[in-house]
């Protein structure tokens, strides 16, 4: 297939205006560094970082997908439905993700205030660790209890202090995954869900929740991630045959938040060709 854009594509990276740590620019300038040639910005719940990832995209002659992971939940379950090449000016989506932002502030001081009963932290040191405006999010508490040295890093401080068995966790609001998905679509783009059978007890929607999903417009699956199990993925390979949906494969790179590294997975062209096929809601940066 002839196409307009050149080579590896990972559709899932994090900046510093969501819980990555490095700016867009530095995130893009990364990916091209590991061989990746098609990249998509994809933070939590917030469109701010295209503009500069575009640009930087462009000075490096690769094509640049705009792209955003928005919060959902089904149940107890946190669903992470990726939206790609939507209108970022889409009035309904904008109202939610500005809901879902101002909700996750008070809930991360929540948290803060239930870990400060018990360890020295303090919502300043959260602060610290966040870029001006960022979706602050727990991996912002882990930098901070890393820099106070409670913990090591933010493995250490997901797998204890900020694990809801802990009793620190609070939660915060995110739509259903349905709700999730029509926002997308009803923005013109197109809704992948994220890493969608991670390992632990009832982790995955159940699949007559997410036949609903397909029907109301779904996408895709995020097949290749390095949270899905092997097992999942054969299923998740399976349901995507029987209903004709994209199947993607990225990172998540996270910049040092995360041991992820950019193209460690990626999305074959013919699947990024239908992404843009299926989308109406913006324009890929080509170079
Ligand atoms: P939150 O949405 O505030 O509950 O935080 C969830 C975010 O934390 C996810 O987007 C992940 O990027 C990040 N995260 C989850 N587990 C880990 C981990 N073990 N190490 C580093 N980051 C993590
Ligand atoms: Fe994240
Ligand atoms: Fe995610
Ligand atoms: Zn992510």
């Amino acid at each position: 297939m002839a196409s307009l854009f050149a080579g590896p594509a990972d559709l899932h990276l994090h900046s510093n205006h969501s819980d990555g740590t490095q700016p867009p620019a530095e995130v893009v300038r990364q990916a091209h560094a590991h061989g990746v040639r098609t990249v998509a910005l994809t933070d939590h719940d917030r469109t701010t970082g295209w503009d500069e990832a575009a640009q930087a995209a462009s000075a490096l002659g690769m094509t640049f997908i705009p792209g955003m992971e928005l919060s959902a939940k089904h149940e107890w379950r946190s669903v992470h439905v990726l939206g790609y090449l939507f209108d970022p000016d889409d009035a309904a989506l904008r109202a939610e993700t500005e809901r879902i932002r101002d909700d996750r502030i008070g809930r991360a001081e929540r948290i803060v205030r239930n870990i400060g009963r018990d360890y020295d932290l303090h919502w300043d040191d959260v602060l610290a660790q966040t870029a001006f405006d960022a979706t602050v999010g727990r991996p912002h508490i882990a930098d901070a209890l890393i820099a106070r040295g409670i913990v090591r890093d933010r493995t250490e401080a997901f797998d204890g202090i900020l694990h809801p068995r802990e009793g620190y966790y609070e939660p915060h609001y995110a739509p259903d995954p349905l709700t999730a998905v029509r926002l997308i679509t009803g923005a013109g783009g197109v809704p992948i869900i994220a890493h969608p059978v991670t390992s632990g007890r009832d982790r995955m929607m159940p699949l007559s929740y997410i036949e609903r999903l397909i029907d109301a417009g779904l996408g895709g699956f995020e097949v290749d991630h390095r949270e899905n199990t092997e097992e999942g993925k054969r299923l998740l390979r399976k349901i995507a045959a029987t209903h004709d949906l994209i199947v993607t494969g990225s990172s998540d790179y996270h910049g040092a938040g995360k041991p992820n590294v950019p193209g460690e997975n990626t999305t074959a062209d013919e699947m990024v060709a239908r992404l843009i096929a299926a989308a109406s809601g913006s324009e890929p940066r080509y170079p």
